[in-house]
């Protein structure tokens, strides 16, 4: 048999499977999905087996095929549906295989070849004469006897005198050399000591016992009543003796001693409170028997689940697994990184238990590796984590939850660029199974594929539009919390100059007087600034694109990034001629100090990138303000999310605007959702909320639209922005981008590619503007200009964006036209890069 091996060499050029024969001894062992390691170019490296055909079936010639070196796991890690994803993800998003390959898996499985050497004993054997000629120091030849194959450098720190003897050694294959693939992690083993099995016999050996082995007694006693197997190191602990006791008793055959695999499990010792269904709300059941009847039909469907915040959103998807379940089917629940508190992971421990494997980014490698292999070895039926866990090798899939889908975290910013909605679309095709993806505040892209607004043409996965649940009410009656939108620009006038407006102030003094909690957020995304007038509000634009400048401080030049139009940053406002106008950015320390300073006493915690590196410490500080030991919760985007503590009654966003300038056509609907999100955090349970907004600009739509919890009225404002600059979702983007360290080559090789893109799409009969009045099928490329962030390492960087609609292919146009300067000569060393569906245009 010959197996098909991606191998992992992360070029184009090899952006093939490779044939290579199956040795007789892995044939069944070897298949689709397994994990392998195959000499290649002088090495051996890590390879995926993606088909396993009969020799006939090659067409390489057999003298060529080189056999599979090793096989890494018995299991295989992939499955044939996730090696089909991984084909499609290449093909959508201009990524090679190896990429979608491995994004499927844990890091621990990112192997790396290790070459180890060990004596040839046989060789001793047959040739005397010559090994003995070779003179290994006495030492090493014992060491190497004694320790099996070790590492070459090892080898060299041990006996860093011994290089001549090792190289003749090897040379006449005295010593073997070896090169196999070694996991980052290994899969943790713990020696266990197993009670006696004559318990008759070693009751009686005991009453007997010599007085002078008291500890060997008292070891023996102590497992003639353990119940079963205890780990060495708890024995140890418990009886305080040493190894040696335990072994003598293994020799004299009352115990034996056994190595277990153990799990690394990031919640253990940690109890979860068991929880029962909740009677449902009226919504909560209409929507919910829509996704049960998509469940029991097993037909692909996505809903896109509408619910404000606290309509009981999670409760619906609790239920909607549990029938998953009944049904023998497992589910995946993906939740922004985040939002994956322990108060999350609670809610979803706390009703499967055990069944639940939780895979994030803050679990070290080898723990995520065990909750990995939990999914993979079906002893867990439910799988919640942050977008990779949309992969979990689960055989057969009910049910895809995502939940505050809109959130940018979905998409992956590194290659492969997936967005792991549309990834859930088409693992849904192939398992059969109902998407569900949840939000207060949808995307766009969602809510008019929902509401069959879909002028884009073909959606994300190709799928079917997704039918719309709503949920327009929150549990039990309770109110949406008041928003107080407060004009900072009448705040200046009035002789105020702090960051907090008297509103703020007050409500902040109110609630430390009543011992009731805020939080405060500091909405300050991306690095970019932007130049704003602090007395009317004014903010530089592009007057082509209708997008934020950026101020270049340096050169005192504002820059679009869409298009390249560039003017001299003004010193006094355009608009009302203020001076005082400036580039915006204020720190959460800052306002931690200025908040000192209005409260002394004040109780703060500061949440930001500055104070969560650690691991842990998010957890940790959010405890903190759940046991009320903060008056105030500070910080960025990453206090908006998910949090649902009851003694808050005061939201608080200090600058409402910085998102809503910043160079990207998404801006409003990011501070829409912010604004929404942030003001869902108050008010949930019993004491009444109440949420204050600061901003220079209230009277723009996506303020005015968060302060009436008006999700509709935002929607139709922004489509028509949409519509009339021909932005998503009526037409789609892909960002090319192209570094280099010499600007001149660049920009000669920038302006090729764009050149031969636009011939192909005019030999296509689709080139043209990509606006709110053109046709079904166009496509435009704008640019190249310079990055936002022109030059990045010493290289200088371009981007094109390709705008296109309706059914254009735009990917085989860019992959066709993209090859000669990916992997042939016309780049002369341009680096490409490709993103589907960008999200990041900064
Ligand atoms: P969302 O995710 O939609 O913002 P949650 O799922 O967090 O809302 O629910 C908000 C609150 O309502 C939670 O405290 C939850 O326990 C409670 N809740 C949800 N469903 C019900 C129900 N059917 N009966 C009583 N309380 C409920
Ligand atoms: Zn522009
Ligand atoms: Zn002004």
């Amino acid at each position: 048999m010959i197996a098909r091996v991606i191998v992992d060499v992360p070029s184009r050029q090899t952006d093939r499977p490779f044939d290579y024969e199956v040795p007789l001894a892995l044939e069944g062992w070897v298949e689709a999905g397994s994990r392998v390691g195959v000499p290649f170019g002088g090495r051996v490296l890590q390879g995926f087996v993606v088909g396993v055909i009969p020799s006939e079936a090659s067409e390489v010639d057999m003298s060529k095929i080189k056999p599979i070196a090793e096989l890494l796991d018995p299991l295989p890690p992939l499955r044939p549906d996730l090696i089909e994803l991984a084909s499609w993800l290449s093909v959508k998003y201009c990524c090679t295989m190896i990429a979608a390959l491995q994004a499927m898996l844990p890091a621990a499985l990112k192997g790396k070849a290790e070459r180890t050497v060990r004596l040839s004993e046989s060789f001793e054997e047959q040739e005397p004469e010559a090994a003995a000629a070779v003179l290994l120091p006495d030492g090493l030849r014992e060491w190497l006897r004694r320790s099996g194959p070790v590492k070459l450098d090892t080898l060299r720190e041990r006996f860093p005198d011994a290089g001549a003897y090792v190289k003749a050694a090897i040379r006449i294959g005295l010593l073997e050399e070896q090169v196999a693939i070694r996991d980052k992690v290994s899969i943790r083993k713990v020696q266990t000591v197993i009670p006696p099995v004559d318990r008759e016999g070693a009751a009686e050996a005991l009453a007997a016992w010599p007085a002078r082995a008291g500890k060997q007694r008292d070891v023996l006693a102590f497992m003639l009543d353990a119940e079963g197997p205890v780990p060495l190191q708890k024995l140890l602990a418990d009886t305080g003796t040493t190894g040696s006791t335990v072994k003598a008793l293994v020799d004299k055959g009352w115990l034996t001693m056994r190595e277990v695999e153990a799990s690394r499990d990031p919640y253990a010792g940690r109890t979860f409170q068991r929880t029962e269904p909740l009677p449902l709300t009226e919504g909560q059941q209409e929507v919910l028997k829509w996704i049960v009847a998509s469940i029991d039909a097993r037909e692909p469907k996505p809903y896109l689940l509408h619910g404000v915040t606290g309509s009981g959103k999670t409760e619906v998807y609790l239920q909607a697994i549990q029938r998953c379940l009944d049904q023998g089917l497992q589910a995946i629940v993906l939740v922004p990184e985040i939002s994956l508190t322990p108060q999350m992971v609670e809610r979803f421990k706390g009703r499967f238990g055990d069944a639940v494997a939780v895979l994030h980014s803050r679990l070290s490698t080898g723990e995520r590796y065990d909750e990995w292999r939990k999914i993979r070895e079906r002893r867990a039926q439910v799988a919640v984590g942050a977008r990779s866990a949309i992969f979990a090798p689960f055989e057969s899939i009910g049910l895809m939850i995502i939940d505050e889908e809109h959130e940018s975290s979905y998409k992956q910013e590194e290659s492969p660029k997936y967005h792991a909605r549309d990834v859930a679309i088409m693992r849904a095709k192939q398992h059969g199974a109902t998407v569900v993806l949840g939000s207060a505040t949808p995307s766009l892209e969602s809510f008019a594929a929902a509401t069959a607004v879909r002028p884009s043409g073909n959606n994300g996965a190709g799928g079917g539009a997704p039918l719309l649940l709503a949920m327009p009410d929150r549990v039990a009656g309770r109110p949406m919390p008041p928003v107080t939108v407060v004009d900072m620009r009448e705040e200046l006038q009035g002789g105020n100059r702090s960051m907090f407006s008297r509103t703020l102030y007050a409500g902040l003094a109110d609630r430390l007087e009543r011992g009731e909690q805020s939080v405060l957020l500091l909405n300050r995304r991306g690095y970019s600034t932007f130049v704003m007038c602090r007395s009317c509000g004014y903010t530089a634009a592009c007057p082509h694109c209708d997008i934020s400048l950026t101020y270049h401080q340096k050169t005192r030049v504002l820059r679009c990034h869409y298009c390249g139009h560039s003017e001299n940053a003004p010193s006094a406002c355009p608009s009302c001629e203020s001076e005082h106008i400036r580039f915006f950015g204020t720190g959460t320390q800052k306002v931690e100090e200025e908040l000192a300073k209005l409260f002394p006493g004040i109780r703060v915690i500061r949440m930001d990138v500055d104070t969560t590196t650690e691991k842990g410490s998010h957890e940790k500080l959010l405890k903190q303000f759940g046991e009320r030991k903060a008056d105030v919760l500070l910080g960025t985007q990453m206090v908006a999310k998910g949090l649902d503590f009851p003694y808050v009654t005061l939201v608080g966003v200090v600058a409402a605007d910085t998102s809503l300038h910043l160079p990207d056509f998404r801006s409003a609907e990011r501070t829409f959702q912010l604004l929404t999100q942030v003001a869902g955090r108050a008010g949930r349970h019993e004491l009444p909320g109440e949420v204050v907004v600061q901003s220079y600009a209230p009277e723009h739509y996506a303020i005015q639209t968060a302060q009436h919890h008006d999700y509709d009225a935002f929607v139709r404002e922004e489509l028509a922005h949409r519509r009339a600059m021909g932005y998503p979702p009526y037409c789609r983007l892909i960002l090319v981008t192209m570094s280099h360290e010499q600007l001149p080559l660049l920009t000669e090789v920038g302006d090729r590619f764009a050149q031969r893109l636009r011939d192909a799409a005019l030999a296509a009969g689709v080139y043209g503007r990509v606006d709110g009045t053109s046709g079904p099928r166009a496509l435009d490329v704008l640019g190249p200009v310079a990055s936002p962030i022109a030059r990045m390492k010493d290289r200088y960087r371009f981007q094109c964006m390709i705008k296109y609609r309706g059914n254009v292919d735009a990917t085989a146009l860019l992959r066709e036209t993209i090859r000669p300067f990916m992997e042939g000569s016309e780049g002369r060393g341009v680096q490409f890069g490709i993103d589907v569906d960008p999200h990041m245009i900064l």
